[in-house]
């Protein structure tokens, strides 16, 4: 998730890996490492927690590593905490391999159990290491690093970009990939790869993507690439011409817009590896059927985005558990003297793990003796380490202030704890649980197909972005994605927004609907559709103007009413929320665009909020 750098040529690898794995840091990381190989001095590795700086020192700048060739590392943790022996490189038992890997190995418990089996004892909690033991396995039988490599991808699941290094295969090293970025850099005499461009273009700008399962060997002369067969591959190559700003942000303006695009795959990061034969699997969890069955409440708390999380969380996991779920924002909850006790699974969700009000929440719901588990992206973050139970997001690092990765991946993380508890309790009927897990299984396409359409969003955006007021309205789940679609729109644009369940409007807040007054209808939840299209007219009639988002299949009934309608695709009702949240990401992004607002960096915001 985070970055690599490898470099073979003529000059020092180390200084050039360290200026490279800079050049990274942007992309967010806890720790730092490289591997250099030379004919004299062997395979040298040196990793640590923490900055780039702190590698810097270790290593007086790369001078105490010595060789033209190696592999660097930033780490992002997703499985073991951020911590020296977790920092990649990760060695085989041997010392004769090494490896930097960025994604997630789906079925590394497994492997590591298989290999432990074998005799070989493992150091860290990484899910990379068994990669590298698994490589020094598959070489002590055949003796050969590329069939190794082969065997090693054959038998792992999941994402990577792998960079490895042997220490019996002089002047090269080996790199793959699979569902994570990896480029070949092509200079005179030397040669790169690296997870962004950024890294290299000082170097070269001569680049090649690796796709899917491809494999290269990589000397100072040559890359060869090879396909998951084993045959070569002709790359094309491209010049990258972008400046390096650009570059950073994958291409886009602003990180928050590369991370909206990134969801499908964040998305799919965080549910396939817990997906297995048709089952949800938290191997993480550890939390026993009569654990699951002894909670007679559950309990959200959290702040911002991930308050609006909890709110869809609420309506779905009372639907799935038929057990009141209780959802408070974590800075009232703390001085609420809440009514949770023994029996109350307190679920707090934070994409930081470190939110000050959250954290308070979680003390506080210990002490009154409920138990806690979390909802998180950064591993090994204050409160993953002090909650009973923790399931990561697996988003990777967000950047822009603003969150769109970290939202979708907890909702799809809550929607699949609901189903865990649901099938524990045996409140769901089993074609409905395989109903809402194939739809899980779908939802990255429907998410990338979603993306791929966003022309309309962009003209509404164009058409509405200098309203000063504008308003969210729906009904059950649309009601909660209102709550977060009104708080990205007011975040980022600076206009003032609020949501309200449609049913409330007339209790109060129709009389602000005016000639113009832009009203966002949000009817996606088909059983309540005929409700929501009557609290359009009522809106319209007051001289609102609309923009309706529905599904596909409601759409030409909606057109009887809206004129401006956006559709997502059709998806079981609970997973709603997921596809519908990105039109009004989307449309936020745009709004706030051609305001000309900072839109990685709000006015007044921070991403991790540690005050109270
Ligand atoms: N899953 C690996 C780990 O936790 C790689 C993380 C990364 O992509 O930085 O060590």
């Amino acid at each position: 998730m985070c970055g690599i750098v490898g470099y073979a040529g003529t000059e020092q690898a180390a200084p050039i890996l360290l200026e490279g794995l800079e050049k990274l840091e942007y992309r967010g990381y806890d720790s730092a490492g490289i591997a250099v190989l030379s004919p004299e001095r062997g395979l040298q590795v040196e990793k640590a927690k923490g900055r780039l700086k702190v590698l810097r020192d270790l290593t007086k700048g790369g001078g105490t590593v010595e060789g033209v060739l190696g592999i660097g590392h930033t780490r992002w943790a997703t499985h073991g905490e951020p911590s020296d022996v977790n920092s990649h490189p990760q060695l085989s038992a041997g010392r004769r391999i090494a490896v930097v890997h960025n994604g997630i190995i789906e079925n590394y418990v497994e492997i590591k159990e298989f290999l432990s089996s074998q005799g070989v004892r493992f150091r860290s909690e990484t899910d990379t290491e068994v990669v590298a033991q698994l490589l020094e396995y598959y070489y002590n039988e055949c003796g050969d690093a590329m069939q190794a490599v082969y065997r090693m991808l054959d038998r792992i699941e999941g994402a990577y970009a792998l960079g490895i290094l042997f220490r019996d295969l002089p002047g090269a090293f080996i790199a793959a990939r699979k569902d994570a970025p990896l480029l070949l850099g092509y200079g005179k005499g030397y040669s790169f790869i690296a997870s962004d461009v950024t890294a290299i273009v000082k170097h070269t700008r001569d680049v090649a993507y690796m796709e899917d399962g491809e494999v290269a060997l990589v000397t100072a002369e040559s890359i060869q690439v090879f396909n998951a067969m084993g045959q070569p591959v002709e790359k094309k190559h491209s010049w990258v011409d972008w400046d390096v700003s650009a570059a950073e942000k994958g291409g886009y303006a602003h990180f928050m817009f590369k991370e909206i695009m990134e969801q499908p795959e964040a998305v799919r990061k965080t549910v396939s590896p817990r997906l297995r034969n048709g089952r949800v699997c938290f191997d993480e969890l550890g939390l026993t059927e009569e654990e699951i069955r002894a909670f007679s409440r559950l309990f959200i708390v959290a702040c911002g985005s991930s308050y609006h999380v909890g709110m869809v969380g609420k309506y779905n996991l009372e639907r799935l558990l038929r057990r009141p779920v209780d959802v408070m924002l974590a800075s009232e909850f703390r001085y609420a003297d809440p009514l949770v006790d023994e029996h109350t699974l307190v679920i707090v969700i934070s994409q930081s793990g470190e939110t000050l009000d959250s954290m308070a929440a979680l003390r506080q719901a210990k002490a009154l003796g409920a138990r806690v588990l979390a909802i998180v992206n950064v591993v090994g973050s204050s409160i993953a380490r002090e909650a009973d139970w923790v399931l990561y997001t697996w988003a990777g690092p967000e950047i822009a202030v603003a969150t769109t990765k970290a939202y979708s991946t907890q909702l799809v993380l809550l929607d699949m704890l609901g189903l865990r508890f649901a099938e524990a309790l045996g409140s769901i009927p089993e074609e409905e649980y395989a109903r809402i897990v194939a739809e899980l299984q779908a939802l990255p396409a429907k998410l990338q197909a979603v993306l791929e359409n966003t022309e309309q969003i962009k003209y509404l955006a164009s058409r509405y972005f200098n309203h000063n007021s504008i308003f969210f309205i729906g009904r059950n789940l649309d009601y909660a994605l209102g709550l977060e679609g009104s708080l990205k729109l007011k975040e980022i644009s600076y206009i003032h927004c609020e949501a309200y369940a449609s049913g409330e409007l007339k209790h109060g807040t129709i009389s602000l609907i005016e000639k113009g007054t832009l009203v966002v209808a949000l009817c996606c939840y088909a059983p309540l559709f005929d409700k929501s299209v009557s609290n359009i007219v009522e809106v319209k009639a007051r001289g609102a103007d609309i923009v309706a988002l529905t599904t596909e299949s409601l759409a030409g009934e909606l057109g009887k009413t809206a004129e401006n309608i956006l559709s997502i695709p059709d998806t079981h009702v609970i997973l709603q929320p997921s596809l519908g949240v990105l039109p009004l990401q989307i449309f936020a992004y745009y709004v706030a665009l051609q305001r000309g607002c900072d839109i990685d960096k709000p006015r007044n915001l921070a991403k991790s909020v540690t005050v109270e």
